[in-house]
Order: structure tokens, then sequence, then C-alpha cells
């Protein structure tokens, strides 16, 4: 046995002791000063970290009397790495089964993340557990898989009611719901479009992922090996219209919610629904929202918008170049929508102007894929081991509190790189930055969901002049052109606002009310002090995946990587209520912003 297997065995006999024995200043005193424990579901029923002694004792008297953990061990041999030992590990709760990362530094807890799985008693219908979908011996009154799937799909929501509505059918609810129907939770996803992927399919027509196939996969059916990389928009859209058939889903498209209200009588909400132009009352116990974090758009009000007489949109509804041939377009905005927009109008011979408001991060796509993501999801990570599975828990095992510290030499090392590509950006008068902190990319998707370009070319055609750039403030729209504060003058036959999208607590004030939405607060962020994501720290994502100070209302979403692993502790948080499984809450989130 290797010193670190010993180390580690030994850290954790130790610690699931003191957990058994009740002992929780010798559990404490096993971590280090600085040390992070990240908890999914698993002790808390919450998504929380706790940093430090004081939160670790905090959360253990907060949760270890319901938890019950026991069952502490190590699955793989640990690693050793500048004095870090880490360790894939598991362990059981009273209600669940659970794994995660350790990390010991100088033989105390660094960082720890524990992670519920599955529910004793619940576990997902897979491996040995397998459905026999053939029923052998003779039956007069047999019935198909067919008709049985038929006669659920046909009961659902009119005689029978679903335990959980979700509000959105894009990937986030697809995923859920694909968790959901494995748990055997009675599950409704409702989308306004007619077909499952009409979210991508109604995006820019050049669109492609701007994140690699291995961080994309969806839970349960992972993408063939001879996906595209990038995916384009269409053969996404595809997949989650197979993947919807192929899980089985209820998925009713066409089907627009319209007004939602809680009844804390009966526990149950009430959400009228049109579907397929028939009005329907929904009555779930939970209600979740996937309508997209970026799905709100937001569309500054400029005077004048009524008196253009060209197109005017924003970037969610821009129908692509074809129509704007020859034509001149102003794209106001310098993040992703606004370049890939005016990447696929230059190359369609439209006379371009990026309008730039505010500092923009760009990384190059191949650099990024290299130095920010290699390790974790590529075809090299999968080489060496690393599964997606794993990627997922490696990375959510990095606390949010000092993951700028690793993110931002690999910026520095994107910088270093492509030097003459950022000098080349910034004679070309574009404005650039790197996060407050220097931190990069992932860290304003997680602080603020905006603020950076992944260039996959279109940089180029600004650094060099072919799509014009200019940088300030929109005063006002005129008959045939933008006017900029200081007064410069920009004709157009387009204006496209690539302006972002807004809080997803919006569609809360839209479906239920504004009182709901405020009592909910901010959706998204860390409270992380920096641009965009005002403090206090509260050092999850707000309101994702997670309990909120509304009952019963969860939100769920994010990118392809968050919606494939976080789906699973939503799930499981849904289930376990379903199941009349006590989910005792610790540290619900606060609200300290409303919007
Ligand atoms: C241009 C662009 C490029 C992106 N590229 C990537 C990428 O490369 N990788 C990545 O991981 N992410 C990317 N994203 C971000 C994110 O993954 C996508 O926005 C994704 O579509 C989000 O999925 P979702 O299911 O959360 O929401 P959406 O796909 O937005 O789905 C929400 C659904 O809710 C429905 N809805 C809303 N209100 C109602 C209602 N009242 N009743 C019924 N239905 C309703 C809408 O019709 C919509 O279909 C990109 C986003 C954009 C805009």
């Amino acid at each position: 046995m290797t010193q670190t297997l010993t180390t580690t065995d030994q850290w954790l006999a130790e610690f699931g002791e003191a957990l058994e024995q009740g002992d929780i200043d010798r559990a404490v005193e096993m971590f280090g000063e600085q040390s992070f424990w990240r908890d999914l579901v698993a002790f808390s029923w919450n998504i929380v970290t706790v940093e430090g002694r004081a939160g670790v004792r905090s959360l253990l008297e907060g949760t270890l009397e319901t938890t019950r953990p026991t069952g502490w061990r190590t699955t793989e041999e640990p690693t050793e790495a500048d004095g870090i030992t880490t360790a894939w590990i598991e362990f059981e709760t009273a209600v669940g089964r659970g794994n995660g990362l350790l990390r010991l530094r100088d033989g105390k807890a660094w960082t720890l993340l524990t992670a519920l799985y599955e529910l004793k008693g619940h576990e997902e219908p897979a491996h040995s557990r397998r459905p026999m979908g053939a029923e052998h011996g003779v039956n007069r009154d047999r019935s198909t898989w067919l008709e049985r799937r038929e006669q659920e799909a046909a009961e659902l929501g009119y005689t029978t009611q679903p335990e959980v509505l979700i509000v959105g059918g894009g990937q986030a609810g697809i995923a859920l719901g694909a968790r959901l129907r494995q748990l055997g939770v009675p599950t409704i996803i409702v989308d306004k479009h007619g077909r499952p992927g009409d979210q991508w399919r109604g995006r820019y027509r050049t669109l492609c992922l701007h994140d690699p196939v291995w961080y994309d996969h969806l839970p349960y059916l992972k993408f063939p090996e001879n996906w595209p990389v990038f995916s384009p928009k269409d053969k996404i859209a595809d997949w989650l219209e197979s993947y919807t058939k192929v899980m089985e889903l209820n998925y009713w498209a066409n089907t627009e919610a319209k007004s939602a209200s809680y009844d804390e009588t009966t526990g149950e909400w009430t959400v009228e629904v049109e579907r397929e132009g028939m009005p329907l009352t929904l009555r779930p116990k939970q209600l979740v929202f996937a309508t997209g974090m970026s799905g709100k758009a937001r569309m500054p009000e400029i005077a004048g918008t009524d008196v253009f007489r060209g197109d005017v949109h924003h970037s969610s509804a821009h129908p692509g170049p074809d129509a704007y041939r020859g034509k001149k377009a102003v794209v106001i905005g310098s993040n992703n929508s606004a370049f890939d927009i005016c990447g696929a109008l230059w190359e369609n011979d439209v006379d371009v102007t990026m309008v730039q408001r505010s500092s923009t991060h760009i990384v190059k796509s191949d650099s990024l894929m290299e130095i920010g993501l290699g390790d974790l999801y590529s075809e090299r990570a999968v080489a060496s081991g690393v599964t997606t599975e794993k990627a997922d828990m490696i990375f959510a095992s990095l606390p949010y509190r000092i993951l700028h510290e690793f993110q931002i030499p690999a910026y520095e090392a994107m910088a270093e790189k492509d030097k003459d590509f950022y000098d080349r950006l910034e004679k070309a008068g574009f404005w650039l930055d790197w996060g407050d902190d220097g931190s990069g990319l992932f860290m304003k998707y997680l602080r603020r969901g905006s603020g950076y370009y992944i260039d996959v070319g279109a940089a180029d055609l600004v650094a060099n002049g072919d799509v014009k750039l200019v940088r300030g403030q929109v005063s006002h729209l005129t008959e045939d052109s933008v006017v900029l504060e200081d007064g410069t003058t920009l004709p157009a036959d387009v204006v496209v606002f690539a302006t972002g999208y807004n809080s997803m607590n919006g569609w809360v004030a839209d479906l239920i009310d504004q009182e709901t939405a405020d009592k909910l607060g901010k959706v998204w962020g860390l409270g992380s002090d920096t641009t965009k994501d005002p403090g206090p720290w509260e050092g999850e994502q707000r309101n994702m995946w997670k309990p909120t100070q509304v009952d019963n209302l969860w939100m769920h979403g994010g990118n392809l990587h968050q919606s494939r692993h976080y789906s699973l502790y939503l799930a499981l948080q849904l289930k376990a209520r379903y199941e009349g499984i006590e989910t005792p809450v610790y540290a619900l989130q606060e609200v300290h912003h409303t919007a």
C-alpha cells in the first residue's frame, strides 16, 4: 500500500469515525485553516460551499444529525502532486449514496467535494436494474411498451397530474426531464416552440457551439465519437429532438405557460397553459423554470427606434445575413453574438460597423481549448482517463472562492501565446479586458454570464478593419442611421442590438408576478463584487439548481456542461420531495438583489 493511500485512508477512517461519533470538534480539526467543503445536496439538501473550520463546523452542526454519513472510502489510488494528495471518494448517508473528491494538504483537508448521486431504494433502473422490455410468458391482457407509453402520454396533464412541470424545453429542460423520467417522477416539459431544438434552429444561420463536444454531452446518451468538435446549431437541434423522443419525455411542444400561482394550503401550483391553442390547467407540486439564461433579451430603449426605416432587432431575433447583402449594418455590442453576427454579415458582403460600448474579453478558441479546457474536456483528457463525468466532478471540486487563482495563470499564458493578435486588436482601437482580476472567460461567465467573445475568426475582421469599429454609447436612431452620444452618425439599413440577456427572475415576473420575482431575487452570479456581479459573496451561483426563497420553485439552466451535471442534483432534490424523504435545507439562499 502506498504512502498516499495510507494517509488518505487514515484521514477518511478518522473523519468517518468522528462523524459517526458526532464528534464535530474532531472532524473540524481535520480541515486546514484555509479549507473549503462544497456539498452538492448530500449533507445540505442544498448546493453550498463552506469555508474554513468555522464553515465546516456550521455545516456539520446543521446537517450531521440527519445525514448520518458512513462508509467513507477511496475508490481508486490517490495521486500526489505539488504537496497535494487528491482522492476520489465514496460514502453513504442515511438516505443516499455520495461520491466526491478530497484534496489533502499537510495531512489536513484543503478541499472536499461531497455529492449525492442516488437515493437508497430509488436507484435508477440502469445496468442490472434495467427494465426487461419484453414480458415473457402468456398474458391475455398484454399491453406493449408503446401502448403503455401512449396511455401515459394521453393521461398525464389530463386525468393525472405531473409532480413536476418544467417550463422551457431547451437543453436544460430536456436534460432535467430525462433524469426525472429515469427516477420515475411524473414530469411534463412545456415549450412554446413547435419542435424540440427550435431554440437552436431559430438562432443565426452560421452559429456553431463555442464549446467543444466533450463539454456538451447530455446525460445518459453521449454524442457519437465522430460528432464534430463544435456542433453546428442545426445538428444540436436535431440531437435534442431525437433525444427527447428516445428518452421518452413528456414533451409538449407548441405549449405556452401563460400564468402560474402557488397555493400554500394545497402545496400545488396552478399553471395555465395553452397547448396547441387549447387552454388547460396543470397542477404540479414543483415548478421549474428552464426558460433560458440567454432567453430574456435585453433590448435597450433607444429613442428613434420607431422612426428608423430599416430593420431593427435584438441579436436573438437576427435572421442571418441573406437579406442584407450589399447593405449597411450597425451591430451594437462587442461580445459573442455581436462578433458572430458581424462575421456572418461580412461574409455576405454587408458593410458592417460594430459599436463597442464597454470593454470585452477575447480568447482565441484554439487557445482556450488547449490551455483552458484541454486537461478536462478534450480527446487528450479522455485518453488519459478523464471521462466527462470525472471532468465534471473535478471542475465542481474547485471552490469558487479561489477558482480565479487557478484561472489567472491560464489566461496569462493565452495572452502571451496570442500576443500579436491582441496587439493588432488594440491597434485597431478595440477595448480589451481580461476580467476585473485577470481571471478570464470562465469567471466572467460564472459571475455575470457576459462580457466575452470566444474568437472563431471574426476578431481578425475587426483587427484588420474589414468590420469597422466605433467606440461609444448609442444616443438615438434616425430614419436611416444610428447616432452616438458624441455625434458620430453611422448610416444603417439594419441595426442589431447584441446587448445580451436579463436575469432569469424576469421570467418569474412575467409568469407569476413581480412580488414573487423579487422574493426569489437575482438569478446567476457569485456575489464576487466585480462588474455586474454585486456582493456580498454568495459562494455559489445565485438560485441555480437549489431551493429558493419561493417554495417549490426552481431555476435550471446554464451551458451544456452545467445543464448536464447540475440537473442530477436538481432531479435528486425533486425526487426526494416526491418520495416524501425529509430534505432539511441547510443555509437557504438569502436574497440581496432583486435583479
Ligand atoms: C448565440 C448563442 C450561442 C451559445 N453558444 C453556446 C455554446 O457554445 N455552448 C453552450 O453550452 N452554451 C451556449 N449558449 C448558451 C446556452 O447554452 C444556450 O442559450 C442554451 O440554449 C440554453 O439552454 P436552456 O435550455 O437553458 O434555454 P433555451 O434554449 O433558451 O430554452 C428555453 C426555452 O424556454 C421556452 N419558454 C420560455 N418561456 C416559456 C413559456 N412561458 N412557456 C413555454 N415555453 C417557454 C422557450 O421557448 C425556449 O425554448 C449560447 C447561447 C447563445 C444565445
